[in-house]
């Protein structure tokens, strides 16, 4: 279970939640959690998550680990201070980023090459639904992002499948659409690569995931997690989503 927090929160209220979250968290045996905050909350955000079951991602990075790059955030210093995760592909950093699928791709290997793991996000517009090119379009974007990674990477990494008119919307895809998406999605990682690795890598539903939806998304067989924007800044709403098998 994956929050995303996106451009909210300073380190006090990184820590607010934190201490709001402690000893509420399932064992990572049970469900894994994960919380992506702005850089400038990750080092709070890295402390207060060490030798407990939360894990840390950032939302964004760049491609090369060092240089003259003003205002960008190096993968590899992400991974010296010890995150686990880092979100790529967000459709906000899509949409208002101008980031290309050729971006995600080096971003998801540079990643991978310095020891973390990425949160490859993917979905389409409601224009591109009703227009009946959900499939193809998703499957466009996974087949960019993963272009030229190992299966063993790929079985480590997870994919999130977030329909750009469910985020921040309210309108959550119903199970049975995310389940069809998602389904189809690990059936474009075993025509990349086999069958293992789609049964290994984690397909997370993003869009509108809530405490009062979450069980009903998560019985669905493809569905192995949630990537949680607005619902998971309220330490009470995030412990309620982590928890949804209790
Ligand atoms: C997101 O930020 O990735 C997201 C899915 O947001 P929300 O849960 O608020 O729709």
């Amino acid at each position: 279970m994956a929050g995303n927090w996106k451009m909210n929160k300073n380190p006090e209220e990184t820590q607010a939640f934190l201490d709001g979250v402690k000893g509420k968290l399932p064992e990572s045996s049970k469900v894994q959690t994960v919380i992506a905050a702005p850089a400038i909350d990750l080092t709070t955000l890295v402390a207060g998550a060490k030798g407990t079951p939360l894990q840390t991602a950032a939302e964004n990075c760049y491609f090369e680990d060092a240089g003259a790059f003003t205002g960008e955030t190096s993968p590899k210093a992400l991974k010296d201070m010890g995150l686990d995760y880092v979100v790529i592909g967000h459709s906000e950093r899509r949409g208002y980023f101008h980031e290309t699928d050729q971006d995600i791709n080096k971003k998801a290997k540079a990643i991978l090459k310095n020891g973390l793991l990425p949160i490859i996000c993917c979905g389409e517009s409601l224009d591109q639904r009703e227009a009946g090119q959900t499939n193809d379009w998703v499957a466009s974007q996974v087949e960019a992002a993963l272009a030229g990674i190992s299966a063993a990477d790929v079985k480590n990494s997870v994919i999130a499948y977030e329909p750009i008119w469910a985020i921040g919307t309210g309108k959550t895809a119903s199970a049975d659409q995310a389940q069809e998406v998602v389904a189809h999605i690990r059936s474009i990682v075993a025509k990349l690569y086999d069958a293992e690795t789609a049964d290994a890598v984690r397909i997370l539903y993003g869009g509108s995931v809530k405490p009062a939806n979450v069980k009903e998304l998560m019985a669905k067989p493809d569905i192995d997690g949630g990537l949680v924007g607005g619902a998971s800044m309220d330490p009470e709403s995030f412990v309620a989503l982590a928890n949804y098998q209790d």
